[in-house]
């Protein structure tokens, strides 16, 4: 990961600032129900305010499809971000144009603006230069704190920069400075576990995790075409057997870069795909052709915990089985809460991420004890896979 701009080296004193934030939260009967994302900027917002800068937030909301779309203003969020901030908050029914622009010379320092729905313009997504032209014209700096669009080239935060100066706000730095921690330049030895439904939805993640880490511990329905790949029968379990070469090429790849890999030795297989289905423990070669393997066993969870031991850095995407399904869900947790005591106890460093993961953890009770714990999906894995990120590199130094 490229060396980003600081907020810190910024001067807002005075200035009219750009803030690509998150606001894509969760509604419920015309609410906000989940305050994190709206949290999660105000340390940016109040440094910026204690500096004087007129505050503009940018950001998307839901997925309009490049149109306006009444169900998707963010007018509709104003009143829950003025709670979290203590403080009025202004808002603008374009994130372009007149209206934005006037909006804007109505403020004074220290004021905060929202604008409308980024997404709102079709060329939000293309990173259309006009449109981010646009946005750039309303202010003099620009700075990012949305981690979950980094992965994306979008006008209201690439576009942007390639205009203004650009500054990782207080909580994108706080997210790339751990995940630089776990993978840039971690304290090894590191074990990475991913887990989750397809290994087709995580290849690259494969191989690249086997050339950078100690251990890989494979899980989840993903095990399970290694599993094959070995020569184990599967039964009815989830498996992509056209993925079996690529398995073994991932394996021959760990072992040429000395990266360990673990896969379950024992499973827990049931003949129905349903929470509380009818279920048994056996050896991972000894799955019967009529059962699923729907989780790990108690073996296999054995060693992984041996490998927690071992590592003093663990990166975590994926469930270990099919955890929204009692009982599949208890190699996932029993993992997940020794993870959070290796970590209590200072002798491991935790980054966790992805959606499910996020959820599982949730699940076991321990997601506030991870060392740290990202939320960004789509931004998270393409950390994991060594991708550039094009809203990281546009604030480099
Ligand atoms: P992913 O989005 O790739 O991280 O996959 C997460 C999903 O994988 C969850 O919905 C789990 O229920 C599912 N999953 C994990 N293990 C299994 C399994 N052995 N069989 C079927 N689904 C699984």
């Amino acid at each position: 990961m490229s060396a980003f701009r600081r907020l810190e080296t910024a001067s807002p004193s005075g200035k009219t600032v750009l803030v690509r934030v998150d606001f894509n939260v969760p509604m419920a009967n015309g609410m906000v129900s989940d305050d994190t994302r709206l949290i999660r900027a105000v340390p940016t917002i109040k440094h910026l305010r204690e500096a004087g800068a007129k505050i503009v937030l940018l950001s998307h909301f839901g997925r309009p499809g490049g149109k306006p779309d009444r169900e998707m203003s963010l007018s509709q969020i104003v009143s829950a971000l003025s709670k979290v901030l203590g403080l009025p908050v202004g808002f603008a029914s374009d994130c372009v144009g007149s209206v934005a622009q006037a909006a804007i010379d109505a403020m004074v320092p220290g004021q905060v603006l929202l604008l409308e729905n980024t997404r709102f313009h079709a060329g939000e997504s293309k990173n259309d230069p006009e449109l981010a032209g646009q946005m750039a014209a309303l202010g003099d700096l620009f700075v990012s704190d949305a981690f979950s669009v980094v992965h994306r080239a979008h006008a209201s935060n690439v576009g942007i920069a390639s205009h203004l100066p650009g500054y990782a706000g207080l909580a994108l730095e706080r997210e790339l400075d751990h995940l630089s921690q776990a993978l840039g330049h971690p304290v090894q030895p590191v074990l990475a576990v991913v887990g989750g439904a397809k290994v087709s939805t995580k290849i690259d993640l494969l191989q690249n995790l086997v050339t950078q880490v100690d251990m890989l511990c494979v899980g989840g329905g993903m095990a399970n075409t290694f599993l094959y790949a070995l020569g184990h029968k599967v039964g009815t379990s989830l498996c992509e057997p056209d993925l079996s070469e690529l398995a073994r090429t991932i394996m021959q790849k760990a072992k040429d870069s000395g990266c360990e890999i673990l896969l379950p030795k024992d499973v827990v297989v049931a003949k129905q795909f349903a929470a509380h289905a009818e279920h048994t423990t056996r050896l991972a070669s000894a799955v019967r052709d009529d059962e699923m393997i729907l989780d790990a066993g108690p073996v296999a969870v054995d060693a992984l915990a041996d490998a927690m031991d071992r590592a003093k850095t663990l990166i975590w995407n994926g469930p270990l089985g099919a955890f929204e399904m009692k009982p599949f869900d208890t190699a996932t947790l029993e993992a997940a809460r020794y993870a959070a005591k290796r970590t209590n106890a200072a002798k491991l460093i935790s980054v966790a991420g992805g959606g499910d993961t996020v959820a599982a953890l949730n699940l076991a009770g321990i997601a506030d004890q991870f060392t740290f714990i990202s939320t960004a999906g789509g931004a998270f894995l393409e950390w994991m896979e060594g991708k550039d990120l094009p809203g990281v590199a546009c604030l480099s130094t």
